[in-house]
């Protein structure tokens, strides 16, 4: 089913973004296309769509609950999410609980290392430039936020941090590491925006050691591991409690 809506305002590699009835809100639909490595690697998963979708609104649904701002309002259909109109800060929040992927490429940290406090890093969200990490001075000189944001920042992403690690814990899944997207709404409130899934975070499942079986995210894709959607599948039924 598609919902009544207007026109096309933005095409990313996994959603698209429509206007809707209200200029301060916007209508989200997830795509089946998977992409990694900065769209090198790219192919179309039947049924993606819907489950990083119905994720996706569980988790706002949950942080919403827990007083976190979301730009989350509801959903309009299986693959639809009706959303509040916000600025998208061009910044990736990315927290890591445990050191694997990039982290590991990139320092000599040993994969599998606890990160406790998490380890939150900024990355300037540019395909182009293939979202580089910044440090702080670059953070600065890019004048993207002040450094009154930059603190609410950190502060907002480390709650959900807190918040998305112990309700996934409840479901035997372990968040290894996650990216975040904020962005500011008409009152210049800073909001959780884009989305949630497995797309964006990795999660582990506990009651799997097998290094390669307890994989449900998207490192299924990067990595050929198959059964992505099984793992996505896997991730609903548990987040919807069932
Ligand atoms: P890494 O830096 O290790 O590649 O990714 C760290 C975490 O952030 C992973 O959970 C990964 O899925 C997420 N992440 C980082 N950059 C992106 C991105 O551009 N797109 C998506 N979907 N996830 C990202």
């Amino acid at each position: 089913m598609t919902p009544d809506h207007g026109s096309l305002l933005y095409e990313g590699k996994a959603k698209r973004v429509f206007s809707a009835d209200q200029p301060d809100r916007v209508l989200v639909e997830f795509k089946n296309d998977a992409t990694a490595f900065n769209a090198l690697k790219r192919a179309e998963l039947e049924g993606k769509g819907r489950l990083n979708c119905q994720i996706s609104a569980r988790l706002f649904e949950m942080l919403e609950r827990e007083g976190v701002p979301t730009h989350y309002l509801g959903l309009a259909a299986e693959t639809w999410m009706l959303v509040q109109h916000v600025d998208v800060i061009p910044l990736e929040v990315v927290i890591r609980n445990v050191a694997t992927g990039s982290l590991c490429q990139q320092t000599p940290i040993a994969a599998g290392t606890e990160l406790s406090p998490a380890l939150l890093d900024l990355y300037y969200k540019d395909d182009n430039l293939g979202d580089p990490l910044l440090s702080e001075s670059r953070l600065q000189l890019l004048g993207l936020i002040s450094s009154q944001q930059r603190l609410e920042i950190e502060q907002l992403a480390r709650r959900v941090n807190q918040l998305l690690l112990s309700f996934f814990e409840s479901l035997d899944l372990l968040l290894v590491d996650f990216k975040l997207e904020l962005g500011l709404n008409r009152a210049g409130t800073l909001l959780v925006a884009d989305e949630i899934s497995p797309d964006t975070c990795r999660l582990w499942d506990h009651r799997n050691s097998d290094p390669q079986a307890r994989i449900l995210d998207k490192d299924r894709f990067r990595q050929d591991l198959g059964g992505v959607i099984e793992a996505y599948g896997e991730i609903l039924k548990r987040v919807q409690g069932v």
